[in-house]
């Protein structure tokens, strides 16, 4: 605590960050057993064509159910899971639980293309795209109902490897999605060269859409660049109806966002999915503006 004081918050002892790191080496023991005990729940988050407002995909969102700790979120154990290399274990368990549900679904007559994501360490190599092919097959899953979302971080080391990896997932018949699009440092060449499919917009610049008006500009240029290229594009975090409105304005292909639904359980997600026709959001009727 003095030596707090003294250095006027250029704190040299702090109690907090002390208890952090301990709570973090707690984590990274236990996340060495969570996998085999079975601890991560997969939650599913609808995505919906917005020109017919039907429900044609789902985003796999991983929460971790830690014995002692309860419900953690994918941000507090993902990014330290890959930082200490235990992501590839995740990855594989989630990518063989969506597989295998998604299989059940196809077989009830359900068309989904199920997204999960994976971090770039995963994206970069070759042994991942191994093991993406055998589950495929293992499994008999659908390759095109599976759509992989890598976020364009800095922490991309090994462009050429990326690069050859996507294009054989894509060989394979697997979707690509660029994540959290605009938050990165990803150029236009670079985009450009990249085998994908779609492309979603952060949700900062979603969420922004209501009240800061230059938001509306960067989402329409997001947009018209993503249709350059020939990609779908994707607004997460669509909360309101305005947003949605806006988006549909925009030419927006899919939305994402708790406006639709939160993420959830897979049972649950089935129920919702069941009870749920046609959304009722629907683009406002631009005749109007015809002359
Ligand atoms: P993401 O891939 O960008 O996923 C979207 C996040 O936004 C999810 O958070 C989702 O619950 C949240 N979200 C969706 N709609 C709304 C909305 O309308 N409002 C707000 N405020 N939030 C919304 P979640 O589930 O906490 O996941 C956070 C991030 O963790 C994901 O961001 C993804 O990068 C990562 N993640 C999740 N599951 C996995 C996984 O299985 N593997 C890997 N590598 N990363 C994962
Ligand atoms: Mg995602
Ligand atoms: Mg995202
Ligand atoms: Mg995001």
């Amino acid at each position: 605590y003095a030596a707090k004081r003294l250095h006027h918050g250029h704190a040299v002892y702090d109690p907090g960050f002390e208890q952090n790191r301990q709570t973090q080496l707690a984590l990274l023991s236990d996340l060495r057993n969570a996998v085999a005990e079975n601890q991560f729940v997969v939650c599913y988050q609808p995505k919906v064509r917005m020109k017919d407002g039907e429900i044609d995909a789902a985003e796999a969102l991983v929460r971790w159910r830690h014995p002692e700790r309860g419900w953690i979120p994918p941000n507090d154990f993902i990014p330290f899971a890959e930082q200490t290399g235990r992501l590839r274990a995740i990855t594989q368990w989630v990518i063989e639980d969506v597989l295998e549900r998604a299989v059940q679904w196809a077989r009830e007559g359900i068309v989904l293309t199920v997204s999960v994501n994976v971090g770039m360490s995963d994206a970069e190599d070759a042994a991942f795209v191994d093991f993406v092919e055998d589950a495929l097959i293992r499994l008999q899953a659908d390759p095109a109902r599976l759509c992989l979302e890598i976020t364009e971080t800095g922490g991309m080391s090994r462009q050429l490897e990326l690069m050859g990896n996507l294009e054989r997932l894509r060989r394979l018949g697997v979707k690509l999605s660029i994540d959290d699009f605009g938050t990165g440092y990803s150029s236009f060449a670079y985009l450009a060269q990249m085998p994908v499919h779609e492309l979603k917009i952060d949700r900062s610049f979603v969420q922004a859409l209501d009240f800061k008006f230059e938001n509306v500009s960067i989402v329409r240029s997001i947009i018209e660049l993503g249709h350059i290229l020939g990609l779908q594009v994707v607004a997460e975090g669509v909360e309101t109806e305005s947003a949605w409105q806006a988006l549909a304005i925009m030419g927006c292909d899919e939305a994402q966002g708790y406006l639709v639904a939160k993420p959830m359980p897979a049972e649950d997600f089935l129920r919702w999915y069941l009870a749920t026709p046609l959304l009722p959001y629907t683009p406002p009727d631009m005749s109007i503006y015809d002359t």
